[in-house]
């Protein structure tokens, strides 16, 4: 079975084809600057060279075009007719409370994704131009789509409800719901799998530390809590997102600097973060290197946000009563050595015991911890994309 996966972002999309009988990435890509001028497709046959093709593509439905046609291409494409593809897996932000599980494209799902337009407004429409787009050039080929709040939807309400007057939550949503589920999902699998443990006997703690980051706490196999919220705004401090904050603040800042909700917006969101603290820089490589190179602000941020995971790994080992593992994963957690240790460094008391020379390997599954430690830390690359197309497999083959 061959299963395109499909991640649609407001002006880049995403995607690779998967044989599932291997699990083989047959081809992957990326096309950036979608209703831009400029628009660029890098498209990876496996076995292949690289191409990068330059053609202005004005929206969804033509970038989902330009990727068949390269799929198709006599010389770097990878099918020989679009039939070969089973389904397409599509990712989607936001599932609202609507949705627990991965599901299979119909009218009603469509509506409950425009619905949640409200809560995801950049990501929402761009997944849903893919999956209209994907419809109406590939008909008849089952579409699906993974969410990514799905898998915390088993968070009970202590851990999801806001402590605002009920009535917010009741009329407007107003809820955690949590982001990257994908990912939490798709490595505590592994981490299960690879300590060769029941799921249904295991306390987890998933550190997903990328540009965006996020931890979860997951007990038996379900996702108890996670650090981000109604947005992914919530949280740990990220690349350039401020992560949690006193909420007056933005009353306070809005009136001292004059903003507008969407300056106010921008400053949290794209301003803030390790980029705010250090002014260096949203890479942790490069507020690394002028930490090294005596940088104070560049330090600060470093340290600022390894205290913030150190916290939230605290608690949600309170919550569970205790973790048999910890599992880092995305950008930094799978490539970080030194970040790693320093989140590391006072979390004793818990078990974890760090190898320094296990902890030096990168991109692939490894327990960095000493022999005798009692909650094992994990290294595991995420692949979101996987994830999707298992999903796309097993609701394709019911
Ligand atoms: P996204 O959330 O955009 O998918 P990624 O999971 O790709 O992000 O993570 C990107 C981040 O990972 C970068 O900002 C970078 O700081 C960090 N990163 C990647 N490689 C390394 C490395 N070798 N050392 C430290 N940080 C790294």
């Amino acid at each position: 079975m061959k299963i395109l996966v499909v991640n649609c972002g407001s002006s880049s999309l995403k995607y690779q084809l998967l044989a599932m009988e291997t699990k083989a990435e047959l081809a992957k890509g990326l096309l950036e600057r979608i209703g831009m001028a400029g628009s660029v497709l890098t498209h990876q046959p496996e076995g292949k060279e690289k191409t990068v093709i330059t053609k202005d593509i004005a929206n969804h439905n033509e970038g989902i075009r330009l990727v068949l046609d390269s799929l198709l291409h006599p010389e770097y494409g990878v099918l020989k007719n679009v039939n070969e593809v089973d389904a397409v897996g599509h990712r989607v932000v936001h599932g609202g409370d609507k949705f627990t599980k991965s599901v299979q494209v119909n009218d009603d799902v469509m509506k409950a994704i425009e619905d949640c337009i409200v809560f995801s407004p950049l990501h929402n429409p761009a997944n849903i131009a893919g999956i209209k787009a994907c419809q109406a050039l590939m008909p008849g080929v089952p579409q699906t789509v993974v969410f990514d709040t799905a898998f915390h939807q088993t968070m009970p309400p202590e851990s999801y409800i806001y402590a605002l007057p009920y009535e917010a939550y009741e009329k407007y949503g107003v809820r955690r719901y949590g982001f990257h589920g994908t990912s939490h999902r798709y490595v505590s699998l592994r981490a299960a799998k690879f300590l060769n443990r029941s799921e249904k006997d295991f306390k987890l703690i998933t550190c997903h530390l990328g540009n965006g980051a996020s931890v979860a706490a997951i007990l038996n196999g379900q996702c108890i809590d996670t650090s981000m919220g109604l947005t992914p705004l919530e949280g740990l401090v990220m690349g350039t997102r401020s992560g949690s904050i006193d909420p007056e603040i933005v009353n306070y800042l809005m009136e001292k600097e004059h903003m507008t909700t969407a300056e106010i917006k921008d400053y949290l969101n794209k301003k803030s973060g390790i980029l705010g603290i250090s002014g260096v820089s949203s890479d942790f490589r490069d507020v690394e290197e002028a930490a090294g190179a005596g940088n104070k602000r560049a330090q600060l941020a470093w340290n600022v946000f390894a205290h913030k995971v150190r916290k939230y790994i605290g608690a949600y080992a309170a919550l569970m009563n205790g973790a048999d593992a910890i599992v880092f994963t995305a950008g930094l957690g799978e490539n970080s050595s030194s970040m790693r240790l320093e989140i590391c460094k006072t979390l004793g008391f818990l078990g974890v015991s760090i190898d320094p020379e296990k902890n030096k390997k990168r991109g692939i599954e490894n327990d960095i911890s000493t022999a005798d430690a009692k909650c094992r830390v994990l290294v595991i690359p995420t692949n979101e994309e996987l994830m999707i197309a298992l999903d796309t497999e097993e609701i394709v083959k019911k």
